[in-house]
């Protein structure tokens, strides 16, 4: 898979400069059933199917007490996106441009994508989930728990798991 070069009218380029290492860990991989962005939703559906954060050591120990929330947010790299575009015309806005901080494309200066998504299981080192949107073998970032009102499944295990 390559990325997409493809310019649409009205979207604008610009030279980016070098980028700065910011020092991210890729702390996971995500595995979905996409392997092209055309067949990936554009935001994911807590019916959608099952997908797997498979969690790389050092870091597996910080996935203690993940499954005691209904909801968590998922952080992961968009790498297959170009990252030059600052106006852009997608199809699904009838192919109007706006500035690429208008919108939720996954082609931006630093790709990050977030969802919130469905607790399923822990299964070791994976977290089940539903919710993703995004392609097989994504780079996952971070994982935290919803700040919403589903999170979490009981407020007195909260303490508890915190005070370890
Ligand atoms: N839910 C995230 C968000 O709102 O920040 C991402 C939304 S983005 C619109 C989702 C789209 O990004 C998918 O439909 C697919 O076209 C594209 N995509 C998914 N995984 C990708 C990857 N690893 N690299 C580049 N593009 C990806």
């Amino acid at each position: 898979m390559t990325i997409d070069t493809d310019l649409r009218p009205g979207e604008v380029t610009v030279d980016a400069p070098p980028p700065r290492d910011a020092t991210l860990y890729f702390i996971g991989r995500i595995r979905t059933p996409w392997t092209s962005r055309l067949e990936t939703p554009r935001q994911g559906s807590h019916e959608g199917p099952v997908c797997r954060l498979e969690i790389f050591e050092p870091w597996v120990p910080a996935l203690k007490g993940v499954d005691f929330y209904t909801h968590l947010e998922v952080i992961y790299w968009l790498h297959r996106s170009r990252r030059d575009l600052v106006l852009q015309s997608p199809k699904h806005h009838d192919e109007k441009t706006r500035g690429t901080f208008s919108l939720r494309s996954p082609v931006r200066p630093n790709p990050i994508g977030t969802s919130t998504v469905k607790f399923v299981a822990l299964e070791g080192n994976t977290v089940l989930v539903r919710g993703l949107d995004c392609l097989d073998e994504t780079p996952l970032l971070d994982l935290k728990p919803d700040r919403c009102v589903f999170s979490p499944l009981s407020q007195q295990q909260v303490p508890a798991i915190e005070g370890k």
